[in-house]
């Protein structure tokens, strides 16, 4: 059984300490409330974070616009070379952190450290990046003019990150703002906070051991109000939020009125379509593990299957099998397949989910329920459940964060593009087709209108080079790989004229 008292020694967060501290590495007011981290793996309270009051959120806004004035005057590559230190921290404590993740999400130990692993991929990607952020050089129209266009730093970048994935989400996002030479405040989901202390302190670390002041990295525990502090403050350049599309709503338009910059990874509805030219076993792996990896509590995860006629009985069939396989129950036992969800509100979310579908009609091939007994004490661990639907169904339109998997059937490809579009999210998608045109017809630009679209792999496990991110509901923003990083820098154009006249451009002429 996992010792978590000694996974919390080993990351260097006091034992006796139920409280840990707010602020970059430093102690908020010591009145201000607390929040629990709970367990739905057992059902226990793991310990407990102090909240930021406003004026702990203040100080620290402070302290982080002391610090950019010092971390923007560091090169690149020397920031990169700290984001190194940082990468390798977290190989030291992959197997720590990861467990810890586990154990406070309930996400099986493989994905704890993949999500760890997923930290370490970003930090190598930025450490190339940091000598790497390019602007372009242009031909000025005036003789003797020189233009070039280069990127500089926005100043402080806050980082509202969701339960799901409690701490890759952050690293996207700091790794390449440090690189970048900006500063960070992150809110982690009050629902994950113990992972988020543990982060911190890895990182705290490092900067201690390369004499960098505090208030480059800082950490604000708290629930939502402390992210609209956040939202509405002009002080932060840049609001990176990933949640639900409720949240994304309320934090874009808070962030719009100031006229700030944000960036937005929200719900998604994701889809993959089997086509009569899939190989319908390697469908049947990347659609199971879509529907019930992280307990379907992915953003990635495969809530609708849009299934061909002429294989639909045949692949149902094969996912009823499967399903009757799964292995439901502690997600540190690696034996076991599926999880927790997060918490009871979200058990409860997912019987009014099941009970809206029956009442618009959903037939149930699967049924759900809540487990019960001695290994499901936490009231936490859900059957995975699959039901036949219409897309058109209000329930199958919304994103329910967990293992509910929706089959619809189709005739035409186009068809089921057209199915596959028809929801309000535009996060991931896939075809399972082994015909060439099937396949380039859904990643032309009349196919899939996601932001991520894939041929013969599931819809969920991006690669960190790859931007990710979606469209519509989902928000529009591209985080992690490719040029994702420009949404962490401004832009500036620069002419220089080295003539002995002053032209104007689009041959103006004026004279004095
Ligand atoms: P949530 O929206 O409830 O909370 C996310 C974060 O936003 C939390 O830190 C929360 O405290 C904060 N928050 C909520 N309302 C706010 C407000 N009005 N102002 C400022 N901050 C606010 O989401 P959740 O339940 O933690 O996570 C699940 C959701 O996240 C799902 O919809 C999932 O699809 C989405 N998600 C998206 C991505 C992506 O990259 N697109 C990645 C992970 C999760």
């Amino acid at each position: 059984r996992t010792d978590i008292q000694s996974i919390l020694n080993k990351l260097g967060i006091k034992a006796e300490n139920a409280a840990f501290s707010t602020g970059s590495i430093w102690g908020g007011d010591s009145n201000s409330k607390s929040i629990e981290s709970f367990s739905p793996v057992d059902g226990k309270i793991i310990a407990s974070a102090k909240v930021a009051t406003s004026a702990d959120y203040d100080a620290v806004v402070k302290k982080s616009q002391e610090a950019f004035n010092y971390w923007r005057t560091i090169p690149a590559p020397k920031r990169g070379d700290i984001v190194r230190q940082f990468g390798d921290a977290l190989r030291v404590n992959k197997d720590t952190l990861g467990t810890l993740v586990s154990y406070e999400m309930g996400k099986s130990l493989q994905e704890g450290f993949g999500e760890v692993q997923e930290m370490i991929d970003i930090c190598d990607f930025a450490v190339g990046l940091s000598r790497q952020l390019y602007g372009l050089t242009m031909h000025s129209e005036r003789p003797n003019h020189r233009m070039y266009e280069q990127w500089h730093p926005l100043g402080i970048v806050g980082i509202i990150s969701a339960f799901n994935f409690p701490v890759a989400v952050w690293s996207w996002n700091t790794a390449l703002a440090l690189v970048c030479g900006n500063v960070c405040i992150w809110k982690p989901s009050e629902k994950t906070p113990l992972t988020a202390v543990a982060c911190q302190h890895i990182i705290a670390k490092v900067f201690k051991e390369n004499d960098v002041p505090e208030g480059v990295c800082n950490l604000i525990v708290g629930d939502r109000e402390v992210g609209e502090l956040m939202a509405n403050d002009g002080r932060v350049a840049l609001i990176s939020a990933t949640g639900s599309t409720r949240m994304g709503k309320a934090v874009g338009a808070a962030v719009g009125a100031r006229l700030g910059k944000s960036l937005l990874e929200l719900g998604g509805n994701n889809a993959i379509i089997i086509s009569e030219h899939a190989d319908l076993d390697m469908s049947l792996i990347g659609a199971v593990f879509g529907a019930v990896g992280t307990a379907g509590q992915r953003c990635t995860s495969t809530r609708r299957l849009i299934i061909h006629e002429a294989v639909y009985d045949a692949f149902a069939a094969k996912l009823v099998k499967a399903y009757v396989q799964l292995r439901i129950g502690d997600p540190l036992d690696q034996n076991n397949h599926v999880g927790p969800l997060i918490d009871k509100d979200a058990v409860s979310s997912y019987l009014d989910s099941i009970e809206k579908c029956k009442d618009e009609g959903g037939k149930f091939l699967v049924e759900g329920g809540v487990l019960e007994g001695e290994a499901y004490t936490s009231g936490c661990y859900v059957k995975p459940c699959i039901a036949e639907v219409k897309n058109d169904f209000k329930i199958v339109q919304h994103e329910t964060f967990a293992p509910i998997l929706y089959l619809i059937k189709y005739k035409t490809l186009d068809e089921a593009i057209a199915l596959q579009n028809g929801v309000p999210q535009g996060l991931s998608s896939a075809i399972m087709t082994l015909n060439l045109r099937e396949a380039e017809q859904f990643l032309s630009f009349q196919g899939s209108d996601c932001g991520i679209a894939n041929v013969n792999i599931g819809t969920s496990g991006a690669e960190i080079g790859g931007a990710f991110g979606g469209e519509k509901e989902t928000g529009g923003g591209r985080e992690s790989g490719s040029d994702a990083w420009r949404a962490y820098m401004r832009r500036q154009t620069n002419t220089i004229n080295y003539s002995n006249t002053l032209p104007l451009a689009q041959g103006i002429k004026f004279d004095l």
